[in-house]
């Protein structure tokens, strides 16, 4: 593993995107460091922060090298607070500080000649859409991709353009999009996102599935995926908790004496079931 520096390093944002009135995405160049100790995978997480303000962990949505410029990657920062007001209005040639990747590194190949089902709720798409990127860069390795995404209404919904692009590609990757609510102009799916489930026609037995979004919506996806025969160890959640250092020294995010930052933030159900607390 590529050893991690500790001190936030100066990144320049190069884009800053509003995808609503609340998220942005940003495009941001890496940390000026040596190549190779930037290298994220798809689940892990930065700590980015403003000086005298705070930091605060976000998930890698694009990886330097997939689908992105050289030497550059890809945020999603929804403002929720002190810390993302600030964030959220950096505009091209500021500068946000970034240390990491944190977390878990997950052994890619094991998904390798199986399907995928993806299902994001709302900013839950922020880190799936970095699996989405590799497995659709890796087509040729895998079976069936669906991917299913929930937000509340059509405005919600983040990356558009590249939900767009991927339903394009009709068979590649079977995209489908469903809001609590619309008004008129709508003309997809209304309802909550378990109901894709319903007359799911993609592969369930062999797949490994990746969830990720609010509790609610784990709770009803999890039991409609193995009910549906997946595999317990084939279902991968990501666990949010409030994290401080991302290195396992400030105990915050600790379920069961387990360091959500360093074991986590991407999870089996398999493993999740000995974390009592965690789901
Ligand atoms: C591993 C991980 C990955 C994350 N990835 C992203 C991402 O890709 N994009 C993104 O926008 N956000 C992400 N978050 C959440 C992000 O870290 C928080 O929104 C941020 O800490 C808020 O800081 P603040 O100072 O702006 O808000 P604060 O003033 O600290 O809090 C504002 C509100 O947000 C809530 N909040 C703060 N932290 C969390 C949290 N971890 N989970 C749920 N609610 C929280 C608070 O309870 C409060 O209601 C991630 C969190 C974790 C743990």
């Amino acid at each position: 593993m590529p050893q991690v520096s500790m001190i936030p390093a100066p990144c320049r944002v190069l884009e800053a995107l509003p995808q609503n009135a609340h998220d942005v995405r940003f495009v941001v160049e890496a940390p000026p460091l040596p190549a190779a100790a930037f290298a994220p995978e798809p689940g892990q997480f930065v700590m980015a922060s403003l000086p005298g303000i705070g930091e605060a962990p976000f998930c890698v949505s694009a990886l330097p090298g997939e689908g992105t410029a050289p030497g550059t990657f890809e945020l999603l920062i929804r403002r929720t607070g002190r810390l993302t007001n600030l964030l959220t209005r950096l505009r091209p040639g500021e500068t946000m500080y970034v240390r990491g990747p944190y977390g878990r590194r997950v052994d890619w190949e094991r998904f390798e000649g199986a399907s995928l089902i993806v299902m994001a709720g709302g900013l839950g798409l922020a880190p799936l859409r970095a699996f989405v990127r590799r497995a659709l860069l890796r087509r040729d390795a895998f079976r069936r991709i669906d991917v299913m995404v929930g937000a509340r209404s059509p405005d919600e919904l983040l990356f558009k353009d590249e939900l767009a692009a991927w339903k394009a590609r009709r068979d590649d990757v079977h995209v489908r999009l469903i809001v609590d609510a619309a008004r008129e102009g709508w003309g997809g799916r209304i309802g909550v996102i378990t109901t894709l489930l319903d007359n799911f026609e993609g592969e369930v037995d062999g797949s490994h599935a990746f969830l990720c979004g609010p509790p609610v919506m784990y709770r009803h996806c999890l039991k409609r995926l193995l009910a549906l025969g997946l595999y317990e160890g084939h279902l991968w959640l990501t666990l949010e908790r409030r994290m401080r250092c991302g290195i396992g020294l400030c105990g915050n995010c600790q379920v069961s004496g387990h360091y959500l930052c360093q074991e986590g933030p991407l999870f089996s159900y398999r493993e999740l079931r000995q974390l009592r607390e965690a789901v």
